[in-house]
């Protein structure tokens, strides 16, 4: 059956199933973009993934989870049993015309994909469809299986999913985004918890009778001048962001009687996040003491910080050296250049800082040529690392329960902000078709090392189980708490 001696041959396969397959997944990657569905109501996105992985042969499963835009699609049987997870969210208000360089609402006000979650459903996609054909052509035993995960911006779309415990039979996850760079991410994440402060007062004429009146807008302000307080008094990684989502109306005269403050809280481990939230509990509970209001706290949701293994991380890098960058054409460069001309020094100059970060003192040489590119064109070097990046993903609680791995490819020209109009521009073009198939490859490749190397699954297991150091994964979203769209807004 299986050579260990011909595995890379047999690996080169997999990238001709995607190339081959390559319509299929541009024609998935510009429709998610067209229906630029946001958090929980991806109906169409997931409908369109699903109706291709059914075609595929694998058996779908829709509405995992109790949440309508969730599914996990599956082939074979048995052990090991691997998840590829993809996304297909979009962001509100940034609709943005696809293929051109200046910014232009596709649809003015509408949603768009400012972060690329269809190229990363894509990818997965053509992942998972690889490594079926694949396994059956090699009589491979062992499960695949594509999770679609909704809701990941904003609504932890994953962390829903794990509560109800979907990734637990999982022996291994992989994963990956849409970035400037190509680079395996192993950095840790910020675990957070957002959480809606509803302050409840009585109104009156404020002239008149401001005796009588109790201002739910003034508890909300002292609120947050607690909190502000309390910022010097939590670790220094921890971040405390506020919204003022309702500030009791627009008329000075009248005493507020309802506001309302949103919080989203971050810290570098879930626990931190707990004990944080119990003291800004503290002081909203204070801030409706001192103005005789009622607070009513509406938890929803959070996501635990990310576990790297780096025992698949190796195998990712491996294969992303095999499959290489993506090669763009001219066209492709042309168009890069354009938006390359719509982008600041700041933010081409914090592009190379983070290849610079990754290459070390003697990669300065790399870093002033990588500036004349436009699409970064090299691998950046594999550096397991113990740092704790600024923000936040619901990748972190699939990484407690299962070892979990992700990677970025260059999909966008260097220096291109996430969330920004080029980020839109730029999802249905060659240079994000062509780093969605790279990343489909490299994935897929990885599938199918673990599904012949089993000790790949104990090793990684055993990594993950030393970095948990006893700990379990507890959902730290309550039971109670449902996925919501108007979380989202
Ligand atoms: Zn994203």
């Amino acid at each position: 059956m299986w050579e260990e001696s011909d595995s890379g041959m047999r690996k080169i396969r997999l990238d001709e199933i995607i190339d081959e397959k390559q319509d299929v997944f541009i024609t998935v990657n510009n429709k998610i973009w067209e229906y630029a569905e946001t958090g929980f109501e991806e109906f169409n996105s997931a409908e369109l993934l699903c109706a291709i992985l059914e075609d595929e042969g694998f058996s779908v499963k829709k509405g995992i989870a109790g949440i309508s835009t969730a599914f996990v699609a599956s082939f074979g049987r048995g052990k090991p049993v691997i998840g590829i997870l993809g996304e297909y969210d979009a962001l509100s208000g940034m609709s943005q015309k696809g293929g051109i360089a200046r910014k232009e609402p596709l649809r003015e006000g509408g949603n768009g994909h400012g972060c690329g979650h269809n190229t990363l459903g894509a990818g997965a996609l053509a992942a998972a469809v690889a490594v079926k054909h694949f396994m059956e052509a090699n009589n491979i035993a062992g499960t695949v299986r594509y999770y679609g995960c909704p809701g990941e911006e904003g609504g932890s779309g994953k962390t829903f999913m794990a509560r109800e415990g979907v990734f637990d039979n999982l022996d291994i996850a992989l994963t990956w985004h849409p970035l400037i760079h190509n680079i395996i991410v192993s950095d840790s994440t910020l675990a957070n918890y957002q959480v809606a402060f509803k302050f409840h007062g009585k109104s009156a004429h404020a002239g008149v009778e401001p005796h009588l009146g109790r201002s739910a807008l003034d508890a909300v302000e002292l609120m947050n001048v607690g909190v502000n307080y309390l910022r010097e008094h939590i670790v220094p990684e921890a971040r405390m962001h506020y919204a003022v989502t309702n500030t009791g109306g627009n008329s000075p005269n009248v005493v507020q009687a309802k506001a309302e403050v949103l919080y989203l809280i971050r810290g570098p481990k879930v626990t931190q996040v707990q004990e944080i939230y119990e003291r800004v509990c503290k002081v909203a509970n204070g801030a409706a003491l001192m103005t005789e209001t009622e607070c009513e706290i509406v938890f929803h949701k959070a996501c635990s910080n990310y576990i790297s293994n780096n025992t698949l991380e190796k195998l990712l890098y491996a294969n992303f050296q095999e499959v290489g960058v993506p090669k763009l054409d001219e066209k492709d460069k042309k168009f890069a250049r354009e938006i390359k001309s719509t982008l600041s020094d700041a933010d081409i100059n914090n592009a190379l800082m983070q290849a610079k970060g990754a290459l070390g003192e003697r990669g300065q040489e790399t870093v002033n040529k990588l500036k004349e590119k436009e699409v970064a064109d090299i691998i950046l070097p594999h550096v397991h690392s113990s740092r704790v990046l600024p923000f936040s993903t619901d990748v972190g609680d699939v990484s407690w329960i299962v070892p979990t791995a992700q990677f970025g490819v260059a999909c966008n020209v260097l220096g291109t902000p996430v969330h920004s109009w080029q980020n839109v521009a730029q999802g249905v073009t060659g240079i994000a078709h062509k780093g969605m198939l790279i990343a489909g490859k490299i994935i897929a490749r990885t599938v199918v090392d673990v599904l012949i190397n089993p000790e790949i699954v104990i090793k990684a297991k055993d990594e993950l189980r030393e970095k948990l150091n006893g700990a379990t994964y507890i959902c730290p979203i309550p039971p109670e708490v449902k996925p919501s769209q108007s979380t989202l807004r």
